[in-house]
């Protein structure tokens, strides 16, 4: 079958997407083992695990017989196919775009691909021309600034190929149109000449600046930040976008620190040019710099690559500046450290000082401890959530209640929040224990409010009722039954927030147990115990069916009925509590799976209702919009702008639209991992008492 040819953006696509373990370790059972993996290799007859997948490197290699590659060839190999069919495969596998090319196209892109080596060469002779003026008598300022006001090396300085760009309109131009013969336009191309006003002639973009080359992962100059030396402004200039350089894409520094982030397992993301080189200047060569933008997902996948443990640790300037850069890089990385999928901490060095000033006053010694004290993301946000608030007067402790609780509302993880409920509790009682306990109370209703509570039974599917019944009598029966699990199982009620039992006598029956727990052990004793900060010894003496069966009997006899068979259970039933642990954790991950896919439902429902609004109100500005007939609306930039076509203008307003169903999206997605992790938790459950064949979903997620 004669095949179009796949796009490079296609195969580009499927290169960053697909991961070494994530492909190989579906056709090789793969172990951890340090930082990479092994397994029995499949391409010879292997006793012992003698393939190594590394996911730093993307690569996999057998010590037995050698083979090797990256994630398309092990497929390439393993499945006898060509590279097309390999990258079609995984492209339909991570749903991404597939383009092809006919044959105009493919002329087109050889083209294009020559004309990206002649910028990288237009580049690379501007780079040098700057490096050269360093050393002539018009950039002694330049190079006295480096080295008396920066502190910086020869070295250093060579290392980082910094350069000087002269004070004259056409310095540059002249030079590499009369010296190279580069036309104008191709240095136009490259970011490094400016068109004139008259529409006659060019003129150099840097003058009077000390230039910084910006390198690309491979090392390949792909533009220039320029340092203002007399004071004009912007006191940063940076090339503009062009066809190499795209800013959302690039880390500056990273063509040097990759090595380092793999070695230390961690990696430093700095403000500025000088930072990283005063940085690795001073030995600490695993930091990056973001280029002048928050960090964007593309440039967190390529840090993550190099980086096992997925460790980023953000160091943003003190000042007011430098903590709105932190919280909007921040704002990129949330959703993949909500849900775990990297550590992020951020650093904020004392006395406003940024990193470049901090190790000239204190050496990198004290700024590698601050690095190993700095305080995981989340800390630092209730932080700053917190600073300068002055607690104790009302309107202020609220501000910082409703800060907290739309913090923590993010967090799908029960487990984490819980601990960071109790942690703010015990920060905004000021010490009072008893205080801390009811805050905590307070805090975590409203954080779960926030989250929609899932009770309303709309987005309820048929058997639901089933299930959840069956799952809370377990719990309850387990309760009553089991003393000794009972310290136990409030923890467990407590951490997946599960106290509220939907079916009208479970809840009652769970009301009359507390209360007779709290008569005998009083209310601050059962909540230490509910929060595992006492032994739960104490609740397990209680009779609790003979003392709720005489109780209830005559309080609620409506509901005897269905109260026995907890109280009473019968022979089977008491059979069924020989586990009783397994038991809890797998009933309490069926009713919080059963929250979770509801509330699944509500946000899809959510964010569909959500686009369709988007799409009308998009329609309606459309129509409304003067600029349909080609005059311009101030107000709409997206719509004003006369160079883009009409695509362009919608796909521009509709983004604009449609931030709030993302919201929901973002909500779902995150949701629905944390149902995954709920099954995966079933599963092993379900695994221990019966066998793997049981381990089969019992209902499907909403597709
Ligand atoms: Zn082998």
């Amino acid at each position: 079958m004669s095949q179009a040819r796949l796009h490079p953006r296609t195969i580009e696509a499927v290169k960053e997407r697909a991961d070494i373990v994530d492909v190989v370790g579906e056709h090789v059972v793969l172990k951890k083992k340090g930082r990479e993996f092994v397994g029995i290799c499949p391409f010879h007859d292997d006793k012992s695990p003698s393939m190594t997948v590394s996911p730093a490197k993307q690569f996999y290699y057998c010590f037995s017989c050698g083979a090797g590659g990256n994630a398309i060839k092990f497929l390439m190999e393993l499945q006898r196919t060509s590279f097309s069919e390999v990258v079609l495969e995984l492209a339909r596998k991570y749903q991404l775009p597939i383009e092809t090319l006919d044959g105009p196209q493919q002329e087109r892109l050889r083209q294009q691909l020559s004309r990206r080596e002649q910028l990288h060469r237009v580049l690379t002779l501007a780079c040098g021309f700057f490096r050269s003026q360093l050393q002539e008598p018009e950039g002694q300022a330049a190079l006295s600034y480096l080295r008396q006001d920066r502190g910086l090396q020869p070295a250093t300085i060579e290392a980082f190929e910094l350069g000087f760009a002269p004070d004259r309109w056409d310095g540059l131009l002249q030079h590499l149109q009369q010296v190279e013969g580069i036309a104008p336009t191709l240095l136009e191309a490259a970011g490094l000449v400016v068109p004139r006003r008259g529409g006659d002639g060019f003129y150099d973009r840097f003058r009077h600046r000390l230039m910084v080359p910006i390198k690309d992962r491979q090392g390949r100059v792909i533009g220039f930040g320029g340092r203002s030396l007399d004071g004009s402004e912007p006191k940063y200039l940076n090339s503009p976008e062009t066809e190499l350089f795209e800013k959302g894409k690039h880390l500056f520094g990273l063509d040097k620190a990759a090595d380092p982030i793999r070695r230390q397992d961690r990696a430093v993301v700095v403000e500025g040019y000088f930072d990283v080189i005063a940085l690795h200047a001073a030995g600490i060569s695993n930091a990056v710099a973001a280029l002048g933008t928050a960090l964007s997902s593309q440039q967190i996948t390529q840090l993550c690559r190099c980086c096992d443990s997925k460790r980023l640790i953000l160091n943003f300037d003190a000042d007011g500046a430098g903590v709105r850069a932190a919280q909007r890089a921040i704002g990129e990385v949330e959703q993949l450290a909500l849900q775990g999928q990297l550590e992020l901490r951020v650093l904020q060095l004392p006395a406003g000082k940024d990193p470049d000033e901090y190790l000239k006053a204190h050496g990198a010694g004290d700024y590698r401890s601050l690095l190993d004290q700095a305080p995981l993301w989340l800390d630092w946000q209730i932080e700053q959530v917190l600073s300068g608030l002055d607690l104790s007067r009302s309107d202020q402790f609220q501000q910082a209640v409703t800060g907290v609780v739309a913090l923590l509302g993010k967090l799908p993880a029960t487990a984490v929040r819980s601990r960071y409920l109790q942690q703010v509790a015990e920060r905004l009682s000021g010490g009072q224990a008893r205080l801390a306990l009811q805050l905590e109370e307070d805090l975590r209703q409203q954080v779960k409010g926030q989250r929609w509570h899932g009770r309303s039974s709309r987005w309820e599917q048929p058997g639901d009722a089933g299930v959840r019944e069956r799952a809370e009598a377990e719990i309850l029966r387990l309760y009553l039954h089991c003393p000794g699990e009972r310290a136990a199982i409030r923890q467990e009620l407590l951490r997946r927030e599960l106290d509220d039992f939907a079916l009208q006598h479970h809840r009652l029956l769970w009301a009359a147990i507390s209360s007779l727990e709290e008569d005998n052990l009083g209310l601050g004793r059962l909540e230490a115990i509910s929060r595992g900060s006492e032994a739960g010894e104490a609740l397990a003496d209680l009779d609790l069916p003979r003392l709720l069966g005489d109780q209830l009997l005559v309080e609620h006899s409506d509901l005897l009925n269905r109260l026995t068979p907890l109280l009473e259970p019968s022979e089977v039933q008491r059979a069924s509590l020989e586990q009783p642990q397994l038991q809890l954790r797998g009933a309490a991950a069926v009713l919080e799976r059963q929250k979770s896919l509801k509330r699944c439902r509500h946000l899809l429902d959510a964010w569909s209702s959500q686009r369709l609004e988007t799409l009308e109100r998009c329609i309606a500005r459309l129509l409304e919009s003067p600029s349909a007939s080609g005059a311009k609306t101030a107000a709409d930039p997206a719509l004003s702008n006369p160079g883009l076509d009409m695509e362009a203008r919608i796909e521009a307003l509709f983004a604009e639209l449609n931030r709030d169903a993302l919201q929901f999206q973002k909500l779902y997605y995150s949701e629905r991992q944390h149902v995954e992790h709920l099954d995966s938790q079933r599963r092993s459950r379900l695994q221990e008492v019966s066998g793997p064949e049981a381990a089969a979903p019992v209902d499907q997620l909403p597709a």
